[in-house]
């Protein structure tokens, strides 16, 4: 971050501390337009705990008015901990935190939780069991006039379609209910940024479809910025504009959710997502030899061990491996139905155990024989 140029600054809603900090800045890489557009900016945050554990390093991401990014990762990869760095419940040991624009946190800098352009949405609602539902979406509007509040907090409710439970307290509603209020709540001030953890985990696989879909609508009507933190690939892939895979406090890959899926620079990106089948071979005349079948070795040397990795349902089988010719033959040992689709466990003639996922039109029978090939432009090689 350079400061150099910086002026300073003059905005009262977000001074703290008494500390003289500047307003407009120069962000690396970012045009001044590009930056207005920027519902966050996050640069080379490190972070330790009071144990020296290191949770957070050098981690890095942004994000545009109106786009949805989710960061997935496993337990303990520091989601959470991102998100309390960006909301400001936790104080920024290294790097800077930029919400719309507006500096919120560096090392020696810490604007309060409360006065960071921020929404926040947790799994557990977090609702005030003693407020009505409208009291609830008034509580986040506090400096604004009455008459506006009251409009703002009715239409953020009509958005989630809860206009009509407006006065229920929040115990006689549904899971599914509190999640649409907290929504609205989150929402209501109209922030830059809407931080999302975990929010739709304890909901049933419909309901949180439903929510899912129509969280995506107004999130983008009102132009915010979302950071999503999910366990969950599927909520992942079906809300983001983009995905941050997160690795030992850094991010391993960001990008579309098609890139991730189809093209994951690892195999422990591509292991989040759907099962994989990963199979060994080494390059040999500029191919890589495998059980399953030859692909091109571009750009890798000679004699270099690899791994194929191959989604499930990305295999040829039957009449379309005898097609791409170089199939190989193996034993159906388990047929799962998944309804429109069936998964496959097959043995290969040399040991080697793949899954397959096919149409259920084109479901081979158990215990019997079918032809495997690899899909050369859906295989992917990762260098061991
Ligand atoms: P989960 O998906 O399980 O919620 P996460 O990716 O959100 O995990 P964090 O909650 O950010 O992970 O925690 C990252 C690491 O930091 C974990 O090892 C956790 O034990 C540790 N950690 C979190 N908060 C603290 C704290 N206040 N003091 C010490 N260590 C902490």
């Amino acid at each position: 971050m350079n400061f150099l140029n910086s002026k300073l600054f003059t905005h009262s809603s977000a001074q703290g501390g008494g500390v003289e900090i500047p307003l407009e800045f120069e962000t690396p890489g970012y045009s001044k337009e590009e930056r207005d557009l920027l519902a966050l900016s996050v640069e080379s945050i490190s972070h330790s705990f009071s144990d020296g554990s290191k949770v957070l390093q050098d981690f890095s991401i942004s994000l545009r008015a109106g786009e949805i990014v989710s960061l997935i990762g496993p337990s303990g990869c520091g989601k959470t901990t991102t998100l309390r760095l960006i909301a400001g419940l936790e104080r920024l040991q290294k790097g800077s935190i930029t919400v719309g624009g507006v500096l919120a946190g560096t090392a020696d800098w810490h604007m309060p939780a409360e006065r960071r352009d921020v929404g926040m949405m947790f799994q557990d609602y977090a609702l005030f069991p003693h407020l009505s539902v409208l009291d609830n979406v008034l509580f986040g509007l506090g400096d604004l006039s009455k008459p506006i509040r009251q409009e703002r907090a009715r239409e953020l409710l009509d958005k989630v379609g809860m206009s009509e439970l407006a006065l229920r307290k929040p115990s006689t509603l549904s899971g599914g209910q509190q999640q649409r209020v907290a929504l609205a709540r989150a929402l209501a001030p109209y922030p830059r940024l809407l931080l999302l953890d975990e929010p739709f985990s304890d909901l049933d696989t419909e309901l949180r479809r439903k929510i899912r879909a129509d969280a995506i609508k107004i999130i983008k009507s009102l132009g915010v910025g979302a950071l999503l933190v999910t366990h969950d690939p599927e909520d992942a892939l079906i809300m983001s504009d983009k995905i941050a895979v997160m690795r030992g406090g850094r991010v391993e890959q960001i990008g579309s959710p098609m890139t991730l899926y189809q093209k994951p620079v690892s195999t422990y990106v591509a292991r989040l997502f759907s099962e994989t089948n990963e199979i060994p071979g080494v390059v040999k005349g500029g191919r890589v030899e495998t059980a399953l079948g030859n692909v091109s070795a571009d750009g890798l040397s000679e004699g270099q061990q690899v791994v194929v990795m191959v989604r499930p349902e990305h295999l040829l089988s039957g009449k379309m491996a005898e097609l791409a010719g170089g199939a190989v033959e193996g034993q159906v040992s388990l047929l799962k139905q998944l309804g429109r689709e069936v998964l496959a466990e097959v043995k290969l003639s040399g040991g080697l155990e793949i899954i397959l996922r096919t149409g259920a039109e084109n479901a081979p029978e158990e215990g019997t024989s079918i032809l495997i090939a690899l899909d050369p432009g859906r295989s992917n090689i990762y260098v061991n």
